[in-house]
């Protein structure tokens, strides 16, 4: 498991906030939201395995690497944590720039799954880390199913097994310091920004 003994505990640096939730709560909402409007924020790039999709962004939206080069960053040490989503593709933290925008006092927000959410905990729980975790829910699981099956075109079996999926997340709600609904984009986006220390008035775009 990665380990983030290196990063500097609560002595004035900003906070890392970690953004987890249920599959198609809508954290990639939520984060694109905080990308847009509030600048002053770092949000993580992550190094993933899997192809980028239209209009992605090289080194904006993701890393986006080889199977070997994910191999590499793992051996090196330079993952704070790293999964297998879906299982299917590797996604992970590249740890380096985590620690100099925690260090140079930049509120930092990473958005991973319960899997990667969980090796943060373990790994800020052994080193005195200054973290939040907060659990995007959302409204209820019906409006999650509503959303699973509305988004896509997944076949009855997919969707049984993504639903399946989902209601074993959600009860990882109790594991997280904060909740936050995701009702509306831009409430639980101003609401996310508030525990990163921000006056969401502040942000841009208003
Ligand atoms: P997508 O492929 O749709 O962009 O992302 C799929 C899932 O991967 C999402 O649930 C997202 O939270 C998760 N994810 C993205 N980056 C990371 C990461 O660095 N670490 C972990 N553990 N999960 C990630």
């Amino acid at each position: 498991m990665a380990d983030i003994s290196a990063l500097p505990a609560a002595t004035g640096a900003a906070r890392l906030t970690v953004l987890a939730g249920p599959t198609a709560v809508g954290k990639g909402t939520v984060s694109a939201d905080v990308r847009a409007r509030y600048p002053q924020v770092w949000l993580s790039v992550s190094a993933t395995t899997r192809a980028p999709r239209p209009g992605e962004v090289d080194g904006v939206h993701y890393l986006f690497v080889s199977p070997d080069q994910f191999d590499r960053m793992v051996a090196a040490g330079e993952m704070l944590e790293w999964a297998v989503v879906h299982g299917r593709n590797r996604y992970g933290t590249p740890r380096g720039p985590v620690e100099e925008h925690l260090a140079a006092g930049v509120p930092t927000l990473l958005e991973i799954d319960l899997q990667g959410a969980r090796q943060v905990r373990e790994s800020a729980r052994a080193s005195g880390l200054d973290a939040l975790f907060v659990f995007l829910a959302p409204p209820s699981f019906e409006e999650l199913e509503r959303r699973l099956v509305g988004r896509g075109t997944e076949d009855a079996e997919e969707r049984e097994r993504r639903l399946a999926t989902a209601r074993v997340e959600l009860a990882a709600e109790a594991e997280f310091d904060v909740t936050i609904v995701n009702d509306d984009v831009r409430r639980a986006t101003d609401e996310l920004v508030r525990h990163l220390g921000l006056d969401p008035d502040g942000g841009a775009g208003r």
